[in-house]
């Protein structure tokens, strides 16, 4: 059996654990390096975060493509979102 999940939309998914992560104390910056740049020292704050799963969680349901999150990086959070069977929904059946 398949293990399909839909991404809900972004107004739909809880934020309120974004104002307890510990990158809210931090450069934004760290958490979107460049092409080439390293996600380490992102993910080393993630580490401690207490709202990891939490952040982790809603950014494999909603898809999100930019950034560290979780102490995920891009091409992990799209090899788990593979792995997981999560399935893009087209923007008009989200809203
Ligand atoms: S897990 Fe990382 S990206 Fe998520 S809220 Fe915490 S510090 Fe921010």
């Amino acid at each position: 059996m398949s293990n399909i999940i839909s991404i809900g939309s972004r107004r739909e998914v809880d934020q309120d654990w974004k104002d307890e992560g510990l990158c809210a104390e931090t450069s934004p910056d760290l958490f979107f390096p460049g092409k080439g740049e390293p996600t380490t020292p992102a993910k080393k704050i993630c580490v401690a975060c207490d709202v990891k799963e939490r952040c982790l969680a809603w950014a494999l349901e909603t898809g999100e493509e930019y950034g560290v999150w979780g102490g995920t990086s891009e091409n992990e959070r799209r090899r788990m979102r593979k792995e997981l069977g999560y399935v893009d929904e087209p923007e008009e059946l989200a809203a």
